[in-house]
C-alpha cells in the first residue's frame, strides 16, 4: 500500500515497527511510554534528545526556543497573534490559499488591523504568486505571516520573503522536507501530522526576543513564554506524540537529514508533474515556479472518470488520492515517508489508466 493522505499522513515504516516493538515496554521501564509521568527523568531525557535532534536537523540557532505545543496547526493560528502582537497591532498576512484564509480569520479575533495581501494571480490559466515587489506590505506590521506550502491548493512559495518585520511561517506541510535558513524567521510552526508524527502536536520554533510580547489574556497553555520556561510541560504534554516525533527525527537523521529528504522529494514530485504535463488526460493549473513538492493536485480532463480512477487506484494499493472537498479532483501528498517507489507506482498507474480510458 502507498498512502497519499494529506494528513494525518504516512509515517516511516521502520518507525512504526520500532514503536510497535516497544509499545508494552518502553526503554526497559516495564510500561508503555504512554503510562509514565512526563516528569520522569527517563521521559525528560527523551524529550531533550528529540529537541536536540530537531535542532540538529534544522540547524536551529541558539537564540531560538523550540516548543512542543498542543492544538495542531490551527491552535497556532490563534496563538501567534496573541503571543507576538498587541491587540491594537497591524499584522500582514499573505493570502495564498485555504490555510492562509483560516489563519487570517483567527488573527482578526486578536489584532485590530489584519492587512490581507491578495498575492495570487492567474496567467494563461496558471495560478501563481505575484513577485514580492507587488505586495503591499504595511510599514509598521508586528509580523508578516505566510504559508510556504498550501496543502490543499498545492501552491508553494519557494523563496523566503525578504521583510523587515518578523516573518512567521505556517510550515505544517513542508517542515523538515528541505534545508531551511531558520535565522530568517521570527516564528516557524507546524502541525505534526505530515512530516513529524501524530496529529494534535505542533512544533513551534521562535526567536527568543519574541517571547516577551504576548497579550496578557492569552490562554496559559498557548503562552509561548510560559511553555518555553516550562520546557513545553506547563501541563501534561501529549507524551506519545512527542515520543513518536522523536523517533521520526532519528529516522530522518539516519536517512541523511533534510538534504536527503529534499533530494527524494524533488525526484518524486518531478516524476509526477512530468506525467501530468506530458499528458492531455491530466492537468495541473499551477505555474511551475509555485508548484508544491509535497502536495500535487491534479485533475482528470474528464471528471466523470474520477470515481473509477479512485476505485482502481485503491484496488492497486494507491490510497487517499481524492482531492480536498473544497477543490475536488485528485491530490497526491508525498511527504518524507513516501518512498520513490510510491511515486513511481502512482505514475505507472496514471499512465495505464489514461491509455485505457482515452
Ligand atoms: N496549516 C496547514 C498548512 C495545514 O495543512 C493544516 C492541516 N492540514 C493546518 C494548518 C491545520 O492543522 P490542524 O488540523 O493540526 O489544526
Amino acid at each position: 500500500m502507498y498512502n497519499f493522505s494529506a494528513g494525518p499522513a504516512m509515517l516511516p515504516a521502520p518507525v512504526l515497527k520500532k514503536v510497535q516493538s516497544e509499545l508494552l515496554n518502553w526503554n526497559n521501564q516495564g510500561v508503555s511510554v504512554m503510562e509514565m509521568s512526563h516528569r520522569d527523568a527517563v521521559y525528560v531525557q527523551m524529550t531533550e534528545t528529540a529537541e536536540q535532534d530537531v535542532r540538529d536537523l534544522m540547524a536551529i540557532p541558539d537564540n531560538y526556543a523550540v516548543l512542543f505545543m498542543h492544538g495542531g496547526g490551527r491552535g497556532q493560528f490563534s496563538a501567534v497573534p496573541q503571543n507576538i502582537a498587541s491587540a491594537d497591532a497591524t499584522v500582514d498576512y499573505l493570502n495564498t490559499g485555504i490555510w492562509s484564509e483560516f489563519a487570517i480569520r483567527e488573527a482578526k479575533k486578536y489584532t485590530a488591523h489584519v492587512n490581507v495581501l491578495d498575492v495570487m494571480t492567474e496567467q494563461d490559466g496558471l495560478k501563481q504568486v505575484r513577485e514580492q515587489a507587488a505586495w503591499s506590505l504595511s510599514e509598521n506590521a508586528a509580523y508578516v505571516h505566510y504559508c510556504p506550502n498550501e496543502t490543499v491548493d498545492g501552491i508553494a512559495i519557494h523563496d523566503i520573503p525578504k521583510v523587515s518585520a518578523p516573518l512567521v511561517a505556517d510550515m505544517s506541510s513542508v517542515i523538515l522536507s528541505e534545508p531551511l535558513d531558520v535565522s530568517k524567521f521570527g516564528v516557524i510552526y507546524a502541525g505534526a501530522q505530515k512530516n513529524i508524527g501524530p496529529s494534535g502536536l505542533a512544533l513551534v520554533i521562535i526567536r527568543k526576543d519574541l517571547l516577551e510580547t504576548q497579550q496578557n489574556t492569552v490562554c496559559t497553555v498557548m503562552n509561548y513564554k510560559v511553555q518555553a520556561a516550562e520546557h513545553s510541560m506547563y501541563n501534561t504534554p501529549n507524551t506519545f506524540a512527542w515520543y513518536l516525533a522523536g523517533e521520526v527525527f532519528k529516522w530522518i537523521k539516519a536517512e541523511g537529514g533534510v538534504e536527503a529528504m529534499a533530494s527524494l522529494n524533488t525526484r518524486k514530485s518531478e516524476l509526477l508533474y512530468e506525467c501530468v504535463d506530458n499528458s492531455s488526460f491530466y492537468r495541473n493549473t499551477i505555474h511551475p515556479k509555485n508548484r508544491s513538492k509535497m502536495n500535487v493536485p491534479f485533475q482528470l480532463e474528464n471528471p466523470e472518470l474520477d470515481s473509477l480512477f479512485l476505485q482502481q487506484a485503491k484496488a492497486e494499493g494507491l490510497l487517499a488520492l481524492k482531492g480536498h472537498r473544497f477543490v475536488g479532483g485528485m491530490r497526491a501528498s508525498m511527504y518524507n515517508a513516501m518512498p520513490y517507489e510510491g511515486a513511481k507506482a502512482l505514475v505507472d498507474f496514471m499512465t495505464r489508466f489514461a491509455k485505457e480510458n482515452t
